[in-house]
């Protein structure tokens, strides 16, 4: 058969070769079959498409201090801003083009769940133990998307207090968790949008202040009631549909934090 010939072909080539060209071949990048998501193109201000959307999603941890980055798939400036700093922080070439370079960094840091490497599902939904995401106001699919996109800005977090760990002590909290804590009764943490967050490498105040240029539209810490002994992020910006805390709202006053 053709396709035996020329595999055997393939193969007497392959031995005929001296063992440093054979190295060589065998280091070559293969085309890119990533576990969780591939991009096909490069994306630049200007494009859009639910690539962007998954591109945004991964770098709304760069979004500048109080800002965020919309997951809208359209690539405008602040997602180009965005990408451009994920870049520098990567030691990537600071263009604000997603391209190879930076695609491969992505996949590098992604999880075939779509979680960035340093954070999981499991360490996120543990309000009160894990409850599958659901008990909480919204639709438990819907729930675990706002905790992927947390976990991406917290990744950015991590890498700029020196990728040194950070520790979850609360994410996601069905109604039933949230009222045993005495969380409050529009807590973020029930849209899965929110983590408290404890690191043995930062202080609290360097958690916090940080906390600002990573896409986290609440932060809570040192110096406000309850949040002595944690870091309280959140991305109520996002969580549009519910309006009364659509806004950003920071209060450690002990880091200055306002
Ligand atoms: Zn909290």
């Amino acid at each position: 058969m053709r396709v035996n010939t020329l595999k055997r072909a393939a193969v007497a080539f392959a031995l005929a070769l001296p063992g440093a060209a054979i190295a060589t071949v065998v280091a070559a990048p293969a085309a890119h079959a990533d576990g969780c998501y591939t991009w096909n193109r490069n994306l630049y201000q200007g494009r859009s498409g639910s690539d962007v959307r998954q591109l945004q999603i991964r770098i709304a941890g760069w979004a500048g201090y109080r800002d965020i980055v919309e997951n809208d798939g359209i690539f405008g400036p602040k997602t180009a801003a965005a990408v451009r700093r994920f870049q520098q922080a990567y030691g990537l070439r600071a263009d604000g083009v997603a391209g190879p370079q930076t695609y491969g960094k992505l996949y590098e840091l992604q999880d075939n769940d779509c979680t960035p490497r340093h954070f999981s599902f499991t360490e996120l939904d543990d309000g009160c133990g894990r409850s599958g995401w659901s008990g909480g106001p919204r639709p438990a699919a819907e729930t675990r998307e706002n905790a992927l996109r947390n976990m991406w800005k917290l990744e950015a977090l991590r890498r700029s207090l020196g990728d040194k760990p950070l520790n979850i002590s609360s994410g996601f909290r069905s109604e039933t968790c949230n009222n045993r804590v005495g969380g409050a009764s529009d807590s973020q943490h029930l849209y899965g949008n929110a983590a408290d967050v404890t690191s043995r490498n930062s202080s609290l105040c360097q958690v916090a202040r940080a906390a600002r240029n990573h896409g986290f539209s609440g932060i809570y810490g040192p110096g406000y009631p309850d949040h002595d002994d944690h870091v309280h992020v959140d991305s109520r910006r996002e969580n549009n549909r519910d309006n009364s805390s659509n806004t950003t709202s920071w209060s450690a006053p002990d880091c200055g934090v306002r």
